[in-house]
């Protein structure tokens, strides 16, 4: 670390940044995602929100990160920054913190975001916490979301602290012990606050395409020589089969363990069910666990948060893990054999009854009406 900067000299700290993540010069959707949700923390605390952009001639996606709400990018191009690792961009990234002082620092938490941040974050000698669903600055927006999402008391509520100041700290919401409670952690000494955010949970901003031209590119100084990175790419191989895209998808048709009787057939019914829909086919841990399906296909705490337009569950109990991670789906259609099955509670239209016996009726149902069209 340089002899400049320190880490707990609050006051030097300003702006939000985004680590904008690319994989063969196409930015991932989690980063256009991160930087809806920074837009917001920015426009609360009156400061520019930022992005950084590492890369080998990725100049032409900072327009896209303005389109989504970034006042600036900063572009950092090098042979030996096409491929991540995890030595080159930590140093451009430190560099560049060390150089500029942002306030809030935000990774999507995908792999590499995972990889990065922490690295990142011993580095500069400040918190990190990891997987967050919900991020706010301003308190009383806080307290609304404790409010709508737990039904809580705020009004008994104090945030008063002699530790630090809860209404300028960066407060960052994520599941703790299994899901079972959440928890709301602040970085009070140190900046920046750093952030892994899980892919899906925060809305895309409608596209501006007047802000897309306005956004400004910066292209810092910075050093990277081959000696300062220890791996070496040889080849990017890409996974063999192709991953179901849950995170994309506006229908997903998932299954439980409901189809324990008939796994192939209920997994069939899925299948012919969201290609009627045109969705794709998600589960719960307990299919994946059980290997009936691949952990792509995951929904939940542990799997992908989702949002789709139309999420039906097929013989899933809705175990917290697993709304967790589709409840915020527009409409919720659930099948499952038990009324008192706590999916029903999150779902807009519940079916009673056996999958087996539903599920081929809702096909007939939807080909009929699709003939008569
Ligand atoms: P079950 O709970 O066994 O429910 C099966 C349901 O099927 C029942 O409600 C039953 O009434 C119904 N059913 C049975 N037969 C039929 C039929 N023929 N027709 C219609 N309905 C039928 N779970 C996730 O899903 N995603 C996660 O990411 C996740 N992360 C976790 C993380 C941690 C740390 C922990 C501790 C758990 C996690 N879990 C997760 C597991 C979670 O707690 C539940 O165990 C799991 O979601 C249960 O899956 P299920 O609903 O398919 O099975």
């Amino acid at each position: 670390m340089s002899a400049n900067y320190n880490s707990t000299d609050l006051g030097a700290f300003h702006n939000v940044w985004v680590f904008c993540e690319q994989r063969g010069g196409v930015m991932t959707s989690t980063t256009f995602e991160l930087i809806s949700e920074g837009r917001r923390l920015a426009d609360e605390l009156g400061v520019e929100l930022c992005g950084v952009l590492p890369g080998d001639g990725v100049d032409g996606l900072a327009k896209e990160l303005g389109g989504y709400g970034a006042d600036k990018v900063y572009v950092c191009n090098s042979p030996l920054l096409r491929y991540y690792t995890t030595d080159g961009y930590a140093k451009v990234l430190c560099d560049l913190v060390e150089a500029y002082k942002p306030e809030i620092l935000l990774f999507g938490a995908s792999n590499i975001g995972r990889d990065l941040a922490p690295r990142c974050a011993a580095r500069l000698h400040t918190g990190l916490c990891a997987d967050c669903t919900h991020l706010d600055v301003d308190l009383d927006g806080y307290a609304e979301f404790l409010r709508k999402e737990f039904r809580l008391d705020t009004d008994g509520m104090s945030f008063t602290s002699n530790l630090f100041d809860a209404s300028a700290n960066l407060k960052m919401t994520r599941p703790a012990f299994g899901g079972h409670l959440m928890a709301t952690i602040v970085c009070p000494r140190f900046r920046p606050a750093m952030a892994t955010v899980r892919p899906g949970v925060m809305k895309k901003r409608t596209y501006d395409a007047g802000k897309a031209a306005s956004v400004e590119v910066v292209h810092p100084a910075f050093s990277l020589a081959a000696q300062d990175i220890q791996t070496e790419v040889l080849e990017v191989v890409k996974a063999a089969g192709k991953l179901v895209d849950l995170i994309g998808a506006d229908v997903i048709v998932s299954v439980g363990r409901g189809i324990s009787k008939d796994v192939e057939g209920g997994l069939k019914l899925a299948g012919e069910l969201a290609e009627e829909l045109g969705g794709v086919v998600g589960a719960s841990r307990a299919c994946v666990d059980a290997g009936w399906i691949g952990a792509d296909h995951q929904v939940g705490q542990t799997g992908k948060t989702v949002r789709p337009k139309v999420y039906v569950a097929l013989g899933i109990s809705g175990a917290i893990q697993h709304r967790a991670g589709m409840q915020d789906s527009e409409c919720i259609v659930a099948v499952n054999k038990n009324e008192t099955a706590p999916i029903f509670e999150a779902a807009d239209y519940g079916i009673v009854g056996d999958l087996f016996h539903i599920v081929p009726l809702m096909i007939e149902s939807i080909r009929a009406a699709k003939a008569a069209k």
